[in-house]
């Protein structure tokens, strides 16, 4: 047996035994039915086929960075669990950010904190020359989605926030596997260049829009990210444009009974401008999403509101037909300020692109998720689950599905926004989602949180990490994989494209979680 093969073996053997551990450690988390987890299950779910040997240079270096994660999996699991315990909101992830932070810096990393004027965004760097890699981190929790890991809806505290889109599971994986590829690079002697990037406020505040504006990704050759999700896909992305503006009308207040002639009412200005605009959505194309809120209406009605605030999402698979359309809100925010007698002004909040997809490296991500296979309940999982899905509505998805790897599929459409699409149209980009959540669950809800900070969700972040890290290890050995990725990322963008973000040059909303008007 060639000596390579004989490491590999010794290798798996360690890590079953730390996977037992680290299962135990995990589950005795979870709810109290968990101590059934059984070796052999987990064992069997985070199993990795091998090809036959003798290996080269590459699949030594994929059996590497996997084994490496399962090593430290116990570790990796307490990092995602306290980032879901510190729930910490858009540019105010001091506390999670510092501890990937902390991680990468343990682990040899050179850590520039603070990065593009926001104090939670920061870059990881180990290595030098080219290649350049980068994998994306995110870590911000939603307002208002408080909840225990209980298959019903229990807040841990009363309108507090929630990692319902499993934001403390993606930049956990992330970081574990660029400090498992790290390794790999430094003993292995490959040349190259490994980035970790930090990006804070993914929900609405677009921390990678700013240090796209800022260049941060300039000289990098590709970029590798992930998703929490309710099943396992490494199918290049298709989603929506977005822009967002807050739409202020300011009136006049006067005695709403007495003196109603004097008052000019910038709540008529809203509710004029949201009819609009409702009549305008026979008008739009059909893959259009439009969505409001009135943020402020006034505060009496027998006060004529002399200030009122709408705030806009406009959503289109392309960037050039979401500015147009989002153009048209505008006139009607205008002719609904005209008609009312009041004034209006607006800010553009956010913004990004849809992604552009590669699938050169869509391929490559594929295959090595489809080699590390996807997530595998125990029993107490599965009791869990089942008790989940009672809350989903009818006919929720097998649970078989958090197993499967999704066939590979270039038309797949989610409709829903990324600032991952702004970093897409400047480096090419791929990702994946694994089932991190019980099959029929949508992002955003308490189902997501609950999950989110227990073994299923850990389960899903270990595929993601050894994912990601497998496919960084192709691209630090497979020249030939980044140029013709860099061609067809040509070809997409179009020859006269140019960079430029959709909220113009507006500086990061440091603020916009804060409670109040931004
Ligand atoms: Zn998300």
């Amino acid at each position: 047996m060639p000596r390579a093969t004989t490491g590999l073996a010794a290798a798996m053997a360690t890590t079953a035994a730390m996977v037992t551990t680290a299962a135990m450690v995990t589950a005795a988390r979870l709810v109290t039915t968990a101590r059934l987890v059984t070796a052999a299950v987990l064992v069997t779910a985070t199993a990795i086929v091998l090809p036959a040997a003798p290996l080269h240079a590459q699949e030594q270096g994929k059996a590497a960075v996997a084994a490496s994660i399962e090593q430290r999996r116990a570790h990796i699991l307490g990092v995602a669990t306290d980032i879901w315990g510190f729930a910490e909101l858009g540019f105010q992830e001091q506390r999670s950010s510092a501890l990937l932070q902390e991680q990468l810096r343990n682990a040899g990393f050179t850590v520039r904190a603070g990065v593009s004027d926001m104090p939670t965004a920061f870059i990881a760097e180990w290595g030098s020359g080219k290649p350049v890699i980068g994998i994306l981190a995110e870590f911000d929790a939603l307002p208002g989605l408080s909840q225990d890991t209980v298959p019903y809806r229990k807040a841990l505290m009363e309108g507090g926030s929630g990692h319902g889109c499993g934001h403390n599971l993606f930049g956990t994986a992330s970081t574990a596997a660029a400090i498992a590829v790290k390794h790999w690079l430094e003993e292995s002697g490959t040349p190259g260049t490994l980035r970790l990037y930090g990006t804070p406020a993914e929900e609405g505040g677009d921390g990678k829009v700013y240090m796209v504006m800022d260049g941060q990704f300039q000289d990098v050759d590709a970029v590798l990210t992930w998703h929490p999700g309710d099943d396992n896909s490494a199918s290049p992305s298709h989603n929506l444009a977005v822009i967002s503006a807050y739409f202020r009308f300011h009136g006049v207040a006067a005695h709403a009974a007495a003196a109603p002639d004097r008052g000019r009412s910038a709540l008529d200005a809203v509710e004029a401008m949201d009819m609009m605009v409702n009549l305008m959505r026979e008008h739009v194309p059909q893959t259009t999403r439009i969505h409001y809120v009135i943020r402020h209406g006034g505060l009496a009605p027998n006060v004529v509101p002399d200030f009122a605030e709408t705030e806009y999402y406009v959503r289109h698979p392309s960037a050039d037909t979401a500015k147009a359309i989002f153009q048209r809100v505008v006139d009607a925010a205008n002719g609904a300020a005209l008609g009312t007698g009041t004034t209006m002004d607006y800010e553009v909040f956010n913004g990004s692109y849809e992604e552009l997809p590669n699938q050169t490296l869509a391929r490559l991500m594929d295959a090595n998720l489809r080699r590390v296979g996807g997530v595998t309940y125990t029993d107490p999982e599965t009791a869990f689950a089942r008790l989940l899905q009672k809350t989903l509505g009818e006919h929720p998805p097998a649970l078989a599905q958090a197993t499967e790897i999704q066939p590979f599929d270039t038309t797949h459409m989610t409709y829903a926004s990324s600032d991952v699409g702004d970093v897409s149209w400047v480096v090419p980009t791929t990702g994946l989602s694994t089932a991190t959540w019980v099959p029929g669950t949508a992002a955003h809800t308490w189902q997501a949180v609950a999950t989110d900070g227990m073994s299923i969700g850990g389960k899903g972040l270990i595929v993601a990490a050894k994912t990601l890290a497998m496919t960084a290890v192709d691209l630090f050995t497979k020249p030939a994989a980044l140029q013709q990725a860099r061609s067809e990322f040509r070809a997409r963008r179009g020859p006269d494209f140019r960079y430029e973000s959709l909220i113009g040059n507006r500086k990061p909303p440091l603020d916009y979680r804060k409670s109040g008007t931004p």
